[in-house]
């Protein structure tokens, strides 16, 4: 059987439970991929569905932005769903830059919000 493709979750700050309620509702689509998800965000999404296969690494402000961007340029992540909060300060403004340009240089789905997540996540259940 082929490996499962690899989906990455991020939430930054009052996205959390965006993202958490964004899991619950998709759960049977992100059951069809491996998720890597930074830290706390990962911890959220497990919590919400305990059956999803969740792979947490550090927490944002740690690096776990920058694991997801190694893994985009090794070719190990197929998909990106970061939910940036755009009312936040610019702390995260490096990571959001440095993810967006890899996506783009990589070439795969991203999206940076819920609107588009659920648009890229229908294609996703044919
Ligand atoms: P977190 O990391 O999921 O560990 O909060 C996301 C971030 O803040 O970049």
């Amino acid at each position: 059987m082929p490996a499962k493709p690899c989906i990455a979750l991020i939430a930054h700050d009052q996205k959390k439970a965006d993202m958490a309620d964004f899991a619950r509702q998709h759960q049977g689509a992100l059951s069809r991929f491996r998720i890597v998800a930074t830290g706390t965000t990962g911890g959220r999404v497990q919590e919400a569905c305990p059956d999803l296969d969740v792979t947490r690494l550090k927490s944002g402000p740690l690096g776990g932005d920058q694991q997801i961007g190694a893994m985009i340029a090794t070719g190990e992540v197929d998909m990106l769903i970061f939910f940036i909060d755009p009312l936040s300060a610019l702390p995260h403004d490096v990571d959001v830059k440095a993810l967006t340009r890899l996506a783009t240089v990589y070439d795969i789905p991203m999206a940076l919000n819920r609107a588009t997540a659920e648009k890229l996540i229908d294609f996703q259940k044919d």
